[in-house]
C-alpha cells in the first residue's frame, strides 16, 4: 500500500489550487453564473421557493442540465462514491440533475400553467362553496426530503370559473419547488386568487415530511397541518365550518 505523505498531499492541493485559476474563465462562463447574475441585477428572488421561468428558456434548461450534472458528478466524487466502476452510481448525476429540473423543482422553471377563466356572472351563476381535493408532492427546502400530502382548496366564486383540474395544476405547480409547508400553504392561496379573482378562499394542507421520518425524530407518522382563510373563509363562521365539513366528507370518500 502507498503511503500518503503530508507532502503529496500539499501538492495535491497547490496542484489543485492551479487548477482552480486556471479554470477560472471557464467557471465563469457558465450559464447558471450568467442567470443568477441577471437575477441579481434586477434584484429578482431566487430562493429555493420562487418561479424564475422568466429568466430560463427550455433551451437553455438542457445546458442547465449539463453544468448540474458536472456539479453532482463532484458531490458524488466527495462522497466518495465510485460512479466509474458501481453499475448503479454511473448515471446517477445526470438523472439527479434531469429530476431537479424536470421534476422535483420543475415549479420553479416552468410558467404558471395556464388557466382559462369561464364566466360566472349570469343571473343563474354559482354561488355555493367550491371545493378541490388536490394530491401534491413536495420537497423541503431544507433538506431536500419529500412532502406528501393533500391540499383542499376552496373558494367562493368571483365572476369567473376555471376548470376543476386547474386547481390541481396550480397546486402542483406551486409544489415542485423547495418549500416549507407554511410557504406553500400561502403560494397556493396566492395563485388560486390571481387565476379565479376570488377573494374568499381558504387553504387546507395536510403533509407528511422525509425530513422528519427518514431523519432527525424519525417520527413515520407524524402529520403538519397548515390553513390560509381569506375572506369569508375567515370571518364567517358558517363558510369555515362548511370548509372544514366538506373536507371531513372529502377524507371519508378518499382516506389517505
Ligand atoms: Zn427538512
Amino acid at each position: 500500500m502507498t503511503t500518503f505523505t503530508s507532502e503529496d498531499l500539499n501538492n495535491a492541493l497547490a496542484g489543485a489550487e492551479q487548477q482552480g485559476d486556471d479554470n477560472k474563465d471557464y467557471k465563469e462562463a457558465y450559464l447558471a453564473d450568467a442567470i443568477r447574475f441577471k437575477m441579481k441585477r434586477d434584484n429578482k428572488r431566487f430562493w429555493a421557493g420562487d418561479n424564475i421561468s422568466e429568466y430560463v428558456t427550455e433551451e437553455m434548461k438542457h445546458k442547465l442540465i449539463d453544468e448540474a450534472t458536472e456539479a453532482f458528478e463532484l458531490v458524488l466524487d466527495r462522497l466518495l462514491i465510485d460512479r466509474e466502476n458501481d453499475p448503479n452510481s454511473k448515471g446517477t448525476a445526470r438523472r439527479l440533475a434531469k429530476m431537479y429540473f424536470n421534476e422535483i423543482m420543475s415549479g420553479r422553471y416552468d410558467p404558471s400553467p395556464n388557466a382559462t377563466a369561464f364566466p360566472n356572472d349570469t343571473q343563474d351563476r354559482y354561488e355555493g362553496l367550491l371545493v378541490v381535493r388536490s394530491e401534491l408532492r413536495s420537497m423541503c427546502s431544507h433538506h431536500h426530503q419529500p412532502v406528501t400530502g393533500v391540499a383542499y382548496i376552496g373558494i367562493i366564486a368571483a365572476n369567473k370559473l376555471i376548470g376543476l383540474s386547474k386547481y390541481t395544476r396550480i397546486a402542483q405547480w406551486c409544489a415542485r419547488r423547495g418549500t416549507l409547508q407554511e410557504e406553500l400553504a400561502n403560494d397556493i392561496a396566492r395563485e388560486i386568487e390571481r387565476a379565479t379573482g376570488a377573494k374568499d378562499l381558504g387553504v387546507y394542507i395536510q403533509a407528511t415530511h422525509g425530513c422528519c421520518e427518514n431523519r432527525g425524530i424519525m417520527a413515520h407518522s407524524s402529520l403538519t397541518q397548515t390553513t390560509v382563510l381569506k375572506g369569508a373563509f375567515k370571518d364567517d363562521q358558517g363558510t369555515k365550518k362548511e370548509f372544514f365539513d366538506n373536507i371531513k366528507l372529502q377524507q371519508e370518500f378518499a382516506p389517505r
